[in-house]
């Protein structure tokens, strides 16, 4: 058996009262292992968070109401595209409703901000992950000032009352923040200039970025203050490691679908004649 964690994701992850510009994004907390180990584990977990989606998909498909939203966030080169290759690349495909959020196109834009999310809310047996979400709208356009403060100030409650009516619904509600350190940004982005397999990822606007690092970090501390409730908690996720971050999300997905206590639909057929049918075809 593989290396366990120490203490849990969700527990060490969550985060109440954490503060941004503190984080070791080179930490891993609750796992005392390294990159070996991680991925050993990873392996093991992946085939749990399998057969869980696996349930929350069938009991979908016979009536049941639930499903699973996780929200990544993070800056450029965090690591959000990996999650979804690598954690959400592990469950079957027809159980997922992938959605990413760039800047608002001249449709999305003749709407409030929650339009273009509210058409992606999971449906029912599905994972729903969003790549960026309702949260650009308190971040870069924060930062940025691409709407007066007076109109972003209020979009807190705003998305917190969004959140709490998808939850009540039957929507887990999973939100990750992921960080790197600067250092490790700038590995990252040195890459993507150098490796032709990721010129597509770059976009010079991710070094322009970079100088607003104290704006974003700002921004994101106001984040989790303001909208990590009980319904749609945040995890903190420190994602130099990227063994790491795709480890602890495998985990707090684990974590949230276990809360839904499914269990595999029972056969609302006659088995014993079923079979017997089977027998004489
Ligand atoms: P990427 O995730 O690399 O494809 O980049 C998407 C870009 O869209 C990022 O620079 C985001 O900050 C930007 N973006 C996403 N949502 C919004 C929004 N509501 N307003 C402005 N920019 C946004
Ligand atoms: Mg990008």
């Amino acid at each position: 058996m593989a290396k366990q964690w120490i203490d849990r994701a969700d527990v060490v992850l969550r985060a109440d009262g954490q503060r941004v510009a503190d984080l070791d994004t080179s930490s891993t907390p609750g796992f005392d292992g390294g990159k070996r180990e991680g991925k050993e584990l990873l392996a093991e977990r992946a085939q749990v968070l399998s057969v869980l989606q696996e349930k929350l998909f069938a009991h979908g498909r016979t009536g049941g109401q639930r499903s699973v939203l996780l929200i990544l966030q993070g800056m450029d080169t965090a690591g959000k595209g990996g999650i979804v290759r690598h954690v959400i690349g592990s469950v079957d495909p027809q159980g997922v409703d992938h959605a990413s959020f760039g800047v608002p196109t001249d449709e999305e834009k003749q709407h409030d901000f929650l339009w273009r999310i509210r058409k992606r809310l999971p449906a029912h047996g599905q994972i729903g992950v969003f790549d960026r979400s309702q949260y650009e709208d308190v971040l870069v356009v924060r930062v940025h000032d691409l709407v007066p403060q007076a109109e972003w100030e209020q979009r807190y409650d705003q998305i917190n009352a969004f959140e709490k009516q998808a939850a009540d619904a039957g929507t887990v509600i999973v939100k990750v923040a992921m960080f790197v350190s600067l250092d490790e940004q700038k590995n990252r982005l040195r890459q993507r200039l150098e490796r032709p397999d990721k010129y597509w990822k770059f976009s010079p606007a991710d070094i322009t970025e970079r100088a607003y690092w104290p704006e974003y970090q700002k921004a994101y501390q106001a984040v989790l203050d303001r909208t990590n409730t009980d319904y749609a908690p945040w995890y903190v996720l420190p994602s130099d490691h990227k063994w790491y971050a795709r480890l602890a999300v495998t985990e707090l997905l684990i974590g949230a679908l276990s809360t839904l206590k499914l269990d595999w639909p029972p056969a609302n057929f006659d088995i014993a004649e079923q079979l017997r049918r089977l027998d004489e075809s």
